[in-house]
C-alpha cells in the first residue's frame, strides 16, 4: 500500500483530494498520515469526509480512519459503480472540491455518471461554479471528457445549500493537452452577483472593475442568484482562443464592494501582465485530469505549492513524473507524461 505523508507540500486538503482521485482511477489503495498537520484544526474537516465518503460510495472502498478531525486514513478502492449519486456536505463546504476528488476517476473509467453536490458553490480558495464551468470544463472536453454541469441552486458560506449536477460519460481516453500561448482575447466580461443583497453591491462592483480594467461599462453584468443565504461573488471571465481563464473574489460582511472587485481586478490584471495561458489555480486542476490520460505540456505563471504537491504526488500513482521548468520569461513550463498502460 502506498504511503503518503499529509504534511508534504502544501499540505492541506488537497493531497488528500488528489490521492482519492489517482486511488479510484488506478485502483491502488493508499495510507495518508499527518493529514493538514500543520494547520490550525489539523485532520480531518466536513468537505474532506464528503470527499472520501463520496470515493468510498462510489468504489465500494474499503476506508479506516474517516472520522472529524482524524489524522490518519487508509483508504482501498473497489471498482467504481456508474451511476446516480447526491453527497451533501451538509455545511458551506466546497461542492467543485468534492468534485476533484472523484471527477477525475470519473473521467476515464466506463459508464455514464450524475452526481447531485449540495453544499458551497462559490467558496473563497476553492474552484467557484463558474470557474468549473468557463475555465476546466472546456479544456477537459477538449481532451476528450465533456461534462455537463448545472448550477441549479448557488451556496455561499455560511448557509451553503447551494446545487450543483455534474453528468459526464466515463471512458474518455483523454487526449494529450497542449496550451503553449493564449492566442487573442475573444471576450472578457466581469460578472457581479449577489444573493438576498442589495443589487446595488453587484452593479458597484461590476463598474468598478470594468472601470479598473479599462474595459467599458457594457463589460460589467450584476446579476442575482438563487441561494438559500447571502452572498456576493464577483466573477472576471477572459476567453482566449485558447484558454479561458476566470479570477474571482467573494464579498464579505465589513468590506467594502470596491474592494472585492479590486481584489479580483488584481488576480485578473497580474495575469494578463503574463503570456501565460494558464492561470496559477487552473494549472494544479489540470495536472491528475492530464497524468491519467495523454499527458501534454502548458505555460502557466510560477507553480503554487499546490501545483508542486499535484506533481510529486501524481508519480506515486502513475509512474512517471511530470515537470515544470522556469522559461526566465515569468512564465513556466509544465510538461505531464502520458499514463503508462497497464
Ligand atoms: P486546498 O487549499 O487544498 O483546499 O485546495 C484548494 C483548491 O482550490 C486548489 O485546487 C486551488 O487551485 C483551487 N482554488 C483556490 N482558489 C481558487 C480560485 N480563486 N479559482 C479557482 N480555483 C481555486
Amino acid at each position: 500500500m502506498l504511503s503518503i505523508d499529509g504534511s508534504e507540500g502544501e499540505g492541506g486538503g488537497q493531497i488528500i483530494r488528489s490521492a482519492l482521485a489517482l486511488s479510484l482511477a488506478t485502483g491502488m489503495p493508499f495510507a495518508i498520515e499527518r493529514i493538514r498537520a500543520g494547520r490550525a484544526k489539523p485532520g480531518l474537516l466536513r468537505q474532506h469526509l464528503t470527499c472520501v465518503d463520496a470515493a468510498r460510495t462510489m468504489s465500494n472502498a474499503t476506508v479506516l480512519g474517516a472520522t472529524l478531525g482524524s489524522r490518519a486514513l487508509t483508504f482501498t478502492p473497489g471498482p467504481l459503480v456508474p451511476g446516480a449519486y447526491r453527497f451533501d456536505i451538509g455545511s458551506a463546504g466546497s461542492t467543485l472540491l468534492v468534485a476533484q476528488a472523484i471527477v477525475p476517476a470519473l473521467l476515464v473509467d466506463g459508464g455514464a455518471w450524475s452526481l447531485e453536490l449540495v453544499g458551497g458553490t462559490h467558496n473563497p480558495s476553492a474552484p467557484s461554479f463558474d470557474f468549473f464551468t468557463r475555465a476546466l470544463a472546456p479544456l477537459l472536453a477538449r481532451m476528450g471528457a465533456p461534462i455537463t454541469a448545472t448550477l441549479d441552486r448557488a451556496g455561499f458560506y455560511p448557509a451553503g445549500g447551494g446545487v450543483v449536477r455534474l453528468d459526464l460519460a466515463g471512458g474518455a481516453q483523454l487526449r494529450r493537452l497542449v496550451l503553449e500561448d493564449r492566442g487573442a482575447i475573444r471576450d472578457r466580461r466581469v460578472i457581479a452577483a449577489v444573493s438576498k443583497l442589495p443589487l446595488d453591491i453587484a452593479e458597484r462592483e461590476a463598474a468598478t472593475a470594468t472601470r479598473l480594467l479599462g474595459w467599458g461599462a457594457d463589460a460589467g453584468a450584476a446579476v442575482e442568484l438563487r441561494s438559500p443565504g447571502p452572498g456576493n461573488v464577483v466573477s472576471i471571465v477572459v476567453e482566449a482562443e485558447h484558454a479561458t481563464e476566470v479570477f474571482t473574489a467573494h464579498g464579505e460582511r465589513g468590506v467594502a464592494a470596491e474592494q472585492v472587485a479590486r481584489s479580483a481586478v488584481r488576480e485578473c490584471s497580474a495575469h494578463l501582465a503574463t503570456e501565460a495561458p494558464v492561470g496559477s489555480h487552473l494549472a494544479d486542476q489540470l495536472i491528475v485530469p492530464m497524468a491519467l490520460g495523454g499527458g501534454g505540456r502548458f505555460v502557466t505563471v510560477e507553480p503554487t505549492e499546490h501545483t508542486r504537491t499535484q506533481l510529486a504526488l501524481v508519480p506515486r500513482f502513475v509512474g512517471r513524473a511530470p515537470t515544470a521548468s522556469d522559461r526566465g520569461d515569468g512564465t513556466w513550463l509544465v510538461e505531464v507524461p502520458p499514463r503508462l498502460a497497464g
